[in-house]
């Protein structure tokens, strides 16, 4: 030790210096910002984003309800992943299909035989685990992780829900809720191409309910029985499989940017052979840096042509493209599929948009606000409107505003309390605009626009208002 210190050899010293810096900048980033899943739990309760679901009864586990706010958000996240996929691209229709599909759907798709997660349980205190996030040696000593009690061995569970159809519970009527959004799209995909005249790279988009009886449901609604996917089935030539894959990487990622995600707390991560679904040659996720640490957002898949081909061999029906401008060359398509978790996506932005700031110095507990930065385009409210006072005119006054931005706009209106109060409670529900109407505005016509994210206040004309909200949402661009 001392003799490396005194003998200074240079070159070993670059290669100290490479190797900090190698591993300053690629240590994983942790995660830093303000939001906890406590906080953002408790939040979503108190402003109406999200409710546990039968809470009265003690609440369902994996099962949430989203409440005004909530489905507002929903909503919005939904409408700009469908915008983005089928009002954007000339090559993408839409589809919603059916929960209930035939059951041979999922013998063909693999999902009877493969869809299953290795479970073990604890013998002494009952807790259950999926054995592939249990530590590998408590694994291998068979040990509890919370317990120490003895683990059974490693079971294979079926994720999927099973139900019976018709009124006679024997296996002839079996029915499954689907646990992807895919299989909808495939069974359709000749329909759609005969009805809509659709060649070949084409896509299929659909946003749909999916189950899937998880054995851990934790996190808030990272991770829930029931939930919703936004998934787009592209179908392309055998041989150009690879290229769309890179394309449709590319461009999930660019939405994420579209829509202001820090891009900081998103990364790829490339399945490993071990990983792998049975039906992809190749997958990536996108992970988000929730609280919690990295976690998948989304997936992007090359299916090859597994699914086509099983349901060609499961139904009897050909399910290959016929390519009227070659030849009539035939062929079953490969598939690329983008598959994102709709309200997987409602926690990243909720995870996203939530922060913390200081904004006075006064001691009390007023000194600092909870604000949600959602882009102003998915904020459940886009503008609130607040009457200074309730009297002399000033809440009709009001009231008659919002009732000409109710067209255009997402609006609240809230009287009651001090100005100050009402702005930290747009804040917290994500608003970013609110128009305070003051005795001048009786006077001159003009009201105060005042921004969430600076807290700056402008004085607009009320008929400029909504252009000038229009502008403001168009050239939005988050700062903090
Ligand atoms: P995970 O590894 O998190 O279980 P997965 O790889 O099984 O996810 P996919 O089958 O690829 O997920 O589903 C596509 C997307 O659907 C995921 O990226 C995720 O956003 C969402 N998703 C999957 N399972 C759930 C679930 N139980 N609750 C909420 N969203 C889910």
């Amino acid at each position: 030790m001392v003799k490396m210190c005194k003998k200074h050899d240079p070159k070993q010293k670059n290669q100290l210096i490479a190797l900090f810096f190698f591993f300053l900048y690629n240590k994983p980033m942790e995660y830093q910002g303000k939001a906890t899943l406590e906080k953002i739990t408790s939040l979503a309760k108190r402003r109406g984003f999200v409710f546990q679901s039968s809470e009265i009864y003690g609440g369902q586990n994996g099962a949430w309800d989203y409440g005004p706010l909530g489905i507002e958000l929903k909503n919005r996240v939904a409408g700009a992943w469908w915008k983005e996929m089928t009002q954007l691209h000339d090559d993408i229709v839409g589809l919603d299909a059916a929960i209930l599909m035939h059951p041979r759907t999922w013998e063909a798709s693999g999902h009877v035989e493969n869809f299953t997660d290795p479970l073990v349980d604890c013998k002494k205190c009952k807790s259950r685990f999926r054995a592939d996030m249990v530590p590998e040696e408590n694994l291998a000593a068979k040990k509890c992780p919370e317990c120490g009690g003895e683990l059974t061995d490693t079971r294979k569970f079926n994720l999927m829900f099973k139900t019976h159809i018709g009124p006679a519970e024997d296996t002839a009527s079996v029915i499954y809720l689907r646990p992807e959004t895919a299989q909808g799209i495939y069974v359709n995909y000749k329909n759609i191409i005969q009805s809509n005249r659709m060649k070949i790279p084409f896509g299929i988009a659909q946003i749909g309910k999916a189950f899937r009886n998880e054995i851990v449901t934790k996190n808030f609604i990272f991770r829930t029985c029931e939930f919703e996917q936004m998934e787009m089935q592209f179908f392309v030539k055998p041989g150009s499989d690879d290229e769309w894959f890179n394309e449709w990487r590319k461009r999930r990622w660019a939405y994420y940017e579209k829509l202001g995600v820090k891009m900081d707390h998103l990364r790829w991560h490339q399945h490993g052979p071990d990983e792998l679904a049975h039906y992809a040659k190749d997958a990536y996720d996108i992970q988000y840096l929730f609280p919690m640490g990295w976690r998948e957002l989304e997936g992007v898949h090359n299916r090859t042509n597994y699914d086509l081909t099983r349901h060609t061999q499961f139904s009897g029906k050909d399910m290959q493209y016929i390519d009227q401008d070659n030849n009539n060359e035939r062929y079953i398509p490969y598939i690329i599929e983008t598959s994102a978790g709709l309200t997987r996506n409602v926690l990243m932005i909720l995870c996203d948009a939530y922060d913390e700031e200081q904004v006075a110095d006064k001691g009390n507990d007023d000194d600092w606000r909870t604000v949600l930065r959602f882009h102003p385009r998915l904020a459940p409210v886009t503008v609130a409107v607040l009457p200074l006072m309730k009297k002399d005119g000033l809440a009709e006054l009001a009231q008659d505003i919002r009732r000409e931005l109710k067209e255009d706009f997402a609006t609240d209106y809230d009287q009651a309390g001090a100005i100050g109060r009402r702005y930290r409670r747009q804040d917290e529900a994500g608003t970013p605009f609110c128009v305070t109407v003051d005795y001048q505005s009786k006077e001159d016509g003009t009201v105060t626009l005042r921004f969430r994210d600076s807290m700056e206040q402008a004085r607009v004309p009320k008929q400029e208002l909504a252009a000038r909200l229009r502008r403001e949402i168009k050239e939005y661009k988050r700062v903090k």
